[in-house]
């Protein structure tokens, strides 16, 4: 498909971000840029921030709009990237209802636009579709372990039912769906104050403040650096038609939450404290993906280990911490 642009018919490709100005959204539309595509990124700012993208606001190839995707979107694009939703814990229980909107309404808003267009979506959703799982490592066809009423259920039960929108649109709106199920991830750009493990820890660290861990400490989870997880997301967009989804895309790598913060001391250079807090409630045990659909399907695999990723992520919040 061309893009028309004032003087005629343009070859690049048009993508639309929504959450483009969040963490792993900024990072998405750097990637597509640099790959000659056009960018529209659509974001209310809720946790994103045009600080995230302020080297991108002068390049003539990316277009910002605010705007909240539970309300209609009217554009003319050649392929959706579905990212708009708050991923921290935080931020999505700060206002839970809205949470639900945004993953509920904003997927009928964008099927909507894509089902118009006939163009491919693809939807961020999570390895929260597992809940707190029982099967380990998660594999696509596990169908999760999900408390429907608990405070972690506006982001699970909203990205299970955004999940179910997308494969009935393909059903029934021969769509081309893309579901991609994001495991953990880290990296520049993450919010500083927005409770997730990786930044509070980092955080913590170079303010020579205490590491919390929250409960015991022996909970797992599996990190994905942040140019890892975009080539995956990347690479299913541009995989065949045939190929719908669900895809897990982490890094399997599994470690305690002792372990990270021992880590992140080491790699700070710092000696702080590790201190226990309350475990919050529903808070997974334990949580590695499966990603052989990956690796075979997209020959995807990401690349960068933990500590390796580490590094650059210590040195983005060191210029932010001061
Ligand atoms: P983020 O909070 O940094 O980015 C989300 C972006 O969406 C922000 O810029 C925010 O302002 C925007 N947004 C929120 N509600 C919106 C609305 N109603 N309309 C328009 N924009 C809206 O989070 P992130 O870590 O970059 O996550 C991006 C996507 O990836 C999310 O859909 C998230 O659920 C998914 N995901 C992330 C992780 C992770 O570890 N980071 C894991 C699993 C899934
Ligand atoms: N966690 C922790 N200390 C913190 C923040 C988080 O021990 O300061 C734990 C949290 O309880 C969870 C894990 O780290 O077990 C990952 O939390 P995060 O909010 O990053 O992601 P999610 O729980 O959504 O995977």
């Amino acid at each position: 498909m061309t893009a028309v642009s004032g003087s005629g018919y343009s070859l690049q490709k048009r993508s639309l971000v929504t959450g483009g100005a969040g963490f792993i959204g900024s990072h998405l539309c750097r990637r597509l840029l640099d790959r000659g595509h056009q960018v529209l990124c659509v974001d209310n700012f809720f946790t994103g921030s045009r600080a995230n993208i302020s080297e991108l606001l002068g390049n003539p190839n990316f277009e910002l709009l605010r705007h909240d995707v539970t309300f209609p979107l009217y554009v003319e694009v050649d392929e959706i990237y579905n990212l708009a939703c708050p991923a921290s814990p935080v931020h999505y229980q700060f206002d839970p209802v809205q949470t639900t909107k945004t993953s509920v309404i904003g997927a009928v808003n964008m099927l909507g636009l894509a089902k118009r267009l006939r163009i491919p979506i693809l939807q961020a959703s999570t390895s929260e579709v597992y809940g707190d799982p029982t099967v380990h490592p998660q594999t696509e066809d596990y169908w999760g372990n999900v408390n429907t009423i608990g405070p972690r259920s506006c982001y699970d039960e909203g990205k299970r039912c955004a999940e179910t929108l997308f494969f009935d649109y393909h059903r029934q709106h021969d769509l081309q769906i893309k579901v991609v199920r994001i495991f953990n991830t880290y990296g520049p750009f993450m919010h500083p104050n927005d409770g997730r493990v990786v930044s509070n820890f980092i955080v913590q660290a170079l303010k020579g403040e205490p590491i919390t861990l929250y409960g015991d400490g022996k909970q797992t989870r599996s990190f994905c650096y942040v140019d890892d997880l975009v080539s995956g997301l990347i690479a299913m967009m541009e995989t065949e038609k045939a190929v719908t989804g669900p895809v897990n895309l982490g890094n399997p790598g599994e470690f305690t939450m002792i372990e990270l913060a021992e880590m992140v001391r080491e790699l700070v250079g710092s000696s702080v404290e590790l201190v226990h807090r309350p475990l919050p409630q529903d808070d997974p045990r334990q949580r590695q993906p499966d990603i052989t659909r990956a690796r075979e399907w997209l020959g995807w695999e990401p690349k960068i280990a933990l500590r390796e990723g580490l590094t650059p992520t210590i040195d983005y919040f060191r210029k932010m911490v001061g």
